[in-house]
């Protein structure tokens, strides 16, 4: 769940990034999220993850109020998001397995748990006989599921997506797609994508 009210983000140099913005986006849905270069797209999703606080307006995750949530609320609120780059941000020197396990480690989860949600999420990707390769080995499209399958590790119930089929192909763009809109149905998850 998500909302925005008139929401304004002047960044530190005087940059208005967002201009009375306001956003709607209830569960389930498979949302699209369009603009040009340079017009505060990634900001909206700095905003959604609180890296970025609102100058004016009211943010609102997943019942966290972006604008008023405490530093130390933070994480919690990032555990409720999955969010993919369009740079993928694999870890090299890591395994496909070792990056959805990480993240998972990060938040402190029992090694009983990574066992099964990791195998689990690279299926849904449908990555599952690639868990011992590095991301090095692996093609762009690849590499972008498992950024998605280390987006799901913690079960999140909003996918964000930041231009995540910018570096690929058109063919392989489309599969990702199709790929995150089997998702959403699938698991029921909400899918921003960003572009
Ligand atoms: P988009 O993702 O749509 O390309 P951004 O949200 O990245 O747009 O940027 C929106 C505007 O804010 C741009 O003019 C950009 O230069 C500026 N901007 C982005 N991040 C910062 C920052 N950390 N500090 C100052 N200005 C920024
Ligand atoms: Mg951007």
């Amino acid at each position: 769940m998500i909302r925005m009210n008139d929401v304004t983000v002047v960044y530190d140099n005087g940059i208005r990034a967002v201009n009375k913005a306001s956003l709607r986006v209830d569960e389930g849905e498979f949302v699209f999220l369009v603009g040009a270069s340079g017009s505060g797209k990634t900001t909206i999703i700095k905003l959604l993850t609180a890296e970025v606080r609102p100058t004016e307006g009211k943010v609102l995750v997943n019942n966290y109020n972006i604008g008023e949530m405490k530093k130390s609320r933070i994480p919690y609120l990032r555990r409720t998001l999955g969010v993919v780059y369009q740079d993928f941000r694999l870890i090299k020197t890591k395994t496909v397995y070792e990056n959805v396990a990480f993240a998972m480690r990060t938040i402190g989860a029992k090694s009983k748990a990574i066992k099964q949600r990791v195998p689990y999420v690279l299926d849904l990707v449908g990555l599952a006989d690639k868990a011992k390769e590095k991301p090095m080995n692996l093609s762009g499209g690849e590499q972008q599921r498992v950024a998605i399958a280390r987006a799901l590790a913690n079960d999140p119930n909003v996918l964000l997506c930041d231009e995540a089929t910018s570096a690929l192909d058109p063919q392989t763009t489309k599969a990702i797609l199709r790929l995150l809109k089997n998702l959403n149905e699938k698991l029921g998850i909400t899918v921003v994508i960003i572009t």
